[in-house]
């Protein structure tokens, strides 16, 4: 893979036809780096924020050595690069084969499930094995998290109860795990689904071995300023400290977006200007989706050579290059007010599920890749680029 001193070295040296994803794969080791020092736990990475195998090596490279995996392509992916990685097969809705294969050919023992069905499909595509780490997936609230992930997993009540109870008959080591939302805003809500999970395992009256606190750690766009990640950490382990229903458990969190956001950057280039709107040639069907279906606000910066007199920066709302009109990104997005057709602009935090959900429509979604050793438009795991317009955005919207 190309490899460049910046991402301004990139656009000078190619001027790039397509979009470019940037690596920073120092900052995914970094981060995980970060969480490994200060989690009181065992730290899982979440495969599916980011599945680059840049990625996947960086953070092995940091030492960690577990990964939250939901596939077979993602199970097939970490075990070719890290072999004695620990997969945790965290998708509560498996296919049969899928489960074979995973016990089988990979060596998978831990399961999430959260459903009688489930757990009656695990025990009979592994022929009744008696070494299962059975993780079950409780319903929490997601109020608090930017996207919310709770309509669709998760078991609820009574439900749960017996979930719990069937499970632990049939498995080596027992977990409960809950996802709180991906960028989540509130420490409190970690507490929040702790205190639901420790209702239920009382409930049931079951001995459990795993609390895994799932991920939804934040991180900074220039419209949501979180909470520092220490204090989502502190709330935790205060709160696990406290589970009154737990003798021997141990503490696992599965961090996706936390650990990769700043490892990628996003090159586009503006193909038309029409008043406030630019028109892109990346969007809500490439690796920018996020920023059209959950109304984020990437950080941006215009990619010019020329360090001339520096432009006031205005509010632009931004077009995908697809003939959809969902392929609109609000913002606002705050770049200079002479833009125009041909330049590049960078956008951070992109690193977590941006290239992972780019798709190919209308002829769209081929990218260049390059690894570009500059530092993260924003970073709370390093020095960063800092842009004036992730400040200017805060100011304006009055969120300091
Ligand atoms: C998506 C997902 C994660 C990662 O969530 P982030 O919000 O990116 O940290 C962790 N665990 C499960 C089960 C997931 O589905």
């Amino acid at each position: 893979m190309d490899r460049h001193q910046s991402a301004l070295a990139l656009v000078l040296a190619t001027q790039p036809e397509l979009p470019v994803h940037c690596l920073r794969p120092d900052a995914a080791r970094k981060a995980a780096a970060f969480f490994m020092r200060n989690f009181p736990g065992e730290v899982l990475y979440a495969v599916k924020a980011n599945p680059h195998p840049v990625i996947i090596d960086a953070v092995y490279a940091a030492g960690l050595r577990a990964f939250d995996v939901a596939s077979m392509p993602e199970i097939e992916l970490v075990a070719s690069r890290c072999p004695d990685a620990k997969l945790a097969f965290m998708h509560p809705v498996k296919s049969r084969s899928a489960i074979r294969k995973a016990y089988f050919e990979y060596g998978v023992r831990i399961f999430a499930l959260d459903s009688l069905d489930e757990l009656e499909k695990i025990i009979k595509e592994t022929n009744g094995a008696r070494d299962l780490h059975l993780v079950a997936r409780i319903a929490v609230s997601s109020d608090h998290a930017q996207h919310k992930l709770s309509g669709k997993f998760g078991a609820v009540g009574h439900e749960a109860v017996l979930l719990l109870r069937q499970a632990r008959s049939a498995c080596e080591e027992l977990g409960v795990s809950f996802h709180v939302g991906s960028q989540c805003m509130r420490p409190d809500a970690y507490r929040a689904a702790m205190q639901t999970v420790s209702d239920l395992i009382r409930q049931a009256q079951v001995t459990v071995d795993i609390v895994d606190v799932g991920g939804g750690f934040p991180v900074a766009y220039p419209h949501l300023s979180p909470p520092p990640l220490k204090d989502f950490i502190a709330e935790i382990s205060a709160a696990f400290e406290s589970m009154p229903v737990l003798e021997n458990a141990d503490l696992w969190c599965e961090p996706g977006r936390a650990i990769c956001a700043e490892a990628g950057g996003h090159i586009v280039r503006v193909e038309l200007r029409k008043g406030d709107a630019l028109y892109l040639n990346d969007g809500a069907y490439g690796a920018l989706f996020d920023a059209a279906h959950d109304g984020l606000v990437f950080p941006a910066r215009v990619l010019r050579a020329k360090k001339g007199p520096r432009r006031r920066l205005k509010p632009y709302r931004l077009y995908g290059p697809t003939c959809d009109s969902i392929d609109t990104l609000e913002g606002p997005f705050m770049l200079p007010s002479d833009i125009h057709e041909g330049d590049y602009i960078e956008f951070g935090q992109t690193g977590a599920y941006g290239a992972a959900l780019a798709t190919r429509f209308n002829g769209f979604g081929d990218y260049i890749e390059a690894i570009v050793e500059d530092a993260p438009l924003v970073s709370v795991y390093g020095e960063s680029e800092a842009p004036e317009n992730v400040v200017a955005l805060h100011a304006a919207a009055g969120r300091g």
